[in-house]
Order: C-alpha cells, then sequence, then structure tokens
C-alpha cells in the first residue's frame, strides 16, 4: 500500500502527504479503499438518522463564507422556542431518530442559563435522543459570556446533558488561511478550535473533525492541517483514548455569499482526492463520512471507493450549508439504503458512536410500491 510514498508500514510525512495529490486519482482512491478495508469492514458502509437543528441564526462571528447568520436587528434573525426545538425533536423520533445535532450562531444576547435549560428540557422531554451541539465557535462564546474556561463551560453543559460536539468550524486549521481577510479573520483560531476539542474530549464527550476545502489553500496547507489533526489525535488517544470519531470533508459552498468570487472553490475531482489523501493521512481516526448534502449522492457514492466507509445522516433539516448554495434535502432512511446498496455495499444503520444498531429490511424498504403492497 501506498509503496510509492512510504516505507512499508510506515507513517506519511508530510511530503509523502503532498505527493498524493501529484498520483492518478483511481491509484490513489484504491491505496485509500484499502487503508479504509484495513479499519472496518469493507462489505459495509453506515448511516444515520438524525436530524440538524439550528436553534439561533443569530451570530456576530461573520463568517465571508455563511449564508446562514443574521444580525440581531435583521427581519429574519430567530431564536427557536423550546417548544419548537421540541417539536423538531418529536419529528426526529417519529422516523426512528437517535441523534440532534445542534448548533446555531454566537449569540451573545442569550444568556449561559439558556443552554443549559435547553439541554434539562431535552434530556426530560426526548430522553433516547443524543444531544451534540455547540461547536468550538460556540462555546468560545460562552466563555466570553460568562468570564468561565472552556472547561467549565463544557462540564456544566455535560452535566445538564450534553452529549458531544460537532466538528463544525474545523474548516482549515491553518490560521492564514482561515483568519484571511476574504475568509473569516474573526474566527475562532486553530489553536482554540483545536484546545476546546481536546476539553471535550477529556471530559468524555463525543467529537468528529470536519475540514472545507477550496479556500484557495495549497496542497501543502491541507495536509497542515490534517497533519494538525492527527497530532491531536495522537495525544488523545494516549491520553484517556477518547479522540475524534470520524472526520468529514467538503467543498466551500459559495452561492449568494460574500465569499463567492473571492475563492475558487473545489469540483468533485478536489474533493474525491482529498478523501482519499485523509484517509491515508488520519491512520489514527476510524470512520471516514462522505458528503452527500454538499456534493450530490453520485459524487458521494464514488467516495466510498476512495477512503470513506460512512453515507453520513439522514439531516432531516439543513440551514447552514444549503445556504450557501449545497444542494442539500432531507434524505428519508429508504434513499440513504438504496444509495448504498445502489453502490455495491451492504448498509447498517448506527448510533453516533458509530455502533451498528440495527440491519435495515433492504428487499421490503426498495420494493417498488405495487409489490410491497400485494399480499404475500
Ligand atoms: S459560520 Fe458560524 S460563526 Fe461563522 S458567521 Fe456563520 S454562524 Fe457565525
Amino acid at each position: 500500500m501506498i509503496a510509492s510514498d512510504a516505507p512499508s508500514g510506515a507513517r506519511l510525512t508530510s511530503d509523502d502527504a503532498v505527493a498524493l495529490y501529484r498520483r492518478p486519482l483511481f491509484d490513489l482512491a484504491g491505496d485509500a479503499f484499502e487503508a479504509r478495508a484495513a479499519r472496518t469492514d469493507a462489505a459495509v458502509v453506515t448511516y444515520l438518522i438524525d436530524r440538524n437543528v439550528n436553534y439561533s441564526n443569530v451570530c456576530n462571528v461573520g463568517c465571508a463564507f455563511c449564508g446562514f447568520y443574521r444580525t440581531r436587528r435583521q427581519d429574519d434573525a430567530y431564536t427557536l422556542s423550546f417548544e419548537e426545538i421540541s417539536v423538531k425533536l418529536r419529528e426526529l423520533e417519529a422516523v426512528g431518530g437517535t441523534r440532534v445535532l445542534m448548533q446555531g450562531g454566537v449569540n451573545p444576547y442569550l444568556p449561559f442559563e439558556w443552554y443549559l435549560d435547553l439541554l434539562s428540557y431535552l434530556g426530560t422531554n426526548h430522553p433516547t435522543i443524543r444531544v451534540e451541539a455547540f461547536s468550538p465557535e460556540e462555546i468560545k462564546g460562552m466563555t466570553k459570556l460568562t468570564g468561565m474556561t472552556s472547561t467549565e463551560v463544557l462540564r456544566e453543559l455535560q452535566a445538564a446533558g450534553l452529549d458531544g460536539l460537532p466538528g463544525g468550524g474545523g474548516e482549515m486549521l491553518v490560521d492564514a488561511v482561515r483568519h484571511a481577510s476574504h475568509v473569516s479573520p474573526a474566527r475562532i483560531s486553530t489553536d482554540e478550535w483545536l484546545a476546546i476539542m481536546a476539553d471535550a474530549q477529556r471530559l468524555g464527550l463525543y467529537t468528529t473533525a470536519t475540514m472545507v476545502i477550496g479556500f484557495g489553500e495549497s496542497p501543502a496547507q491541507r495536509v497542515e492541517s490534517l497533519m494538525r489533526l492527527r497530532d491531536a489525535q495522537d495525544r488523545a488517544l494516549a491520553e484517556h483514548g477518547n479522540g475524534y470519531s470520524a472526520f468529514i470533508a467538503w467543498t466551500l459552498q459559495t452561492k449568494g455569499v460574500r465569499i463567492e468570487g473571492k475563492a475558487p472553490g473545489a469540483g468533485a475531482f478536489e474533493y474525491l482526492q482529498h478523501v482519499a489523501v485523509s484517509r491515508l493521512v488520519l491512520d489514527n481516526v476510524a470512520n471516514v463520512q462522505a458528503s452527500w448534502p454538499t456534493m450530490g449522492y453520485k459524487v458521494a457514492q464514488t467516495a466510498l471507493f476512495a477512503g470513506a466507509n460512512d453515507f453520513g445522516s439522514t439531516m432531516l433539516e439543513e440551514n447552514v450549508v444549503s445556504q450557501a448554495g449545497a444542494t442539500h434535502r432531507a434524505t428519508p432512511e429508504r434513499e440513504m439504503v438504496r444509495q448504498i446498496v445502489d453502490a455495491g455495499f451492504e448498509p447498517r444503520q448506527r448510533d453516533s458512536l458509530y455502533n451498528v444498531i440495527r440491519t435495515p429490511d433492504v428487499a421490503a424498504m426498495l420494493a417498488p410500491p405495487a409489490a410491497a403492497a400485494a399480499p404475500a
């Protein structure tokens, strides 16, 4: 495997990894598939039934790639009530969902108690739903609000019912890229993002890592970002065994947002190349997700042959990347299963910890309506 790029069994160096971007795509994808098969069942592709809830779109960070945020005074600024969030979770429960991914803007007008009360409310009213919420940027906002450290903030949120943190805001863990004037000068820094994730992992909270390509970064900067993650994962696994459960990459979405025309973005070829490089570099992260909401089903299916072992989640609702041009539409479980089967894999429903919890009845699920209705 990747014999031309690293000594057999050796870890990829940064130079090795940069060189991977020059390899023919299908050779690279083949090596990444081999690396995936060594870590996870090569015949199986997993998926999660979940939904996103974006509790508030008020934000004071102002990323140029974001079409979601509003200032407090804009007409369509909102903060959902606990009851409105609860209705969304009931819809999730009705389709067998197990996880809500809850993110909002960095809203300085919400007191810290609001978050604690929300978590308690959800724990009481929706005890079977895992709550993964508040990316490091939001946690940083809460530290400013309260004067507490991120560990203190996280400890209180965990006591109120928080199960994990989404990997939002990872983007590119290279400050020269993330803080560039055309991207987001006010964004949480790489060191802060990694430190808050490390705090969360130390407390036993679940975490994932995300990455966005297409800001105009070089292959060396993409690799630098991956190496920061690999190093952080090494430390987490050595210190307490709770590191990033999964890695998810997608391409910058630019439609109708301020960064449009100022960043090159990235197409399907670069995305697939990057999924494969990520799988090979992140040899200490077990799961790599394909991103159908940003790349579409066909490219996401192809990513399953380039190192991805998971098709992501049904996402009953998504309001962030879809407001910057992503082609997201809610995907019922049946469609997830169809995409996985059409790509030649066996689908398995998982929980957000990547435990397989169910094997769907593919024949019944994909039967044409008439056949499904016929008597046995
Ligand atoms: S990406 Fe997040 S932090 Fe940046 S403007 Fe949008 S909501 Fe705010």
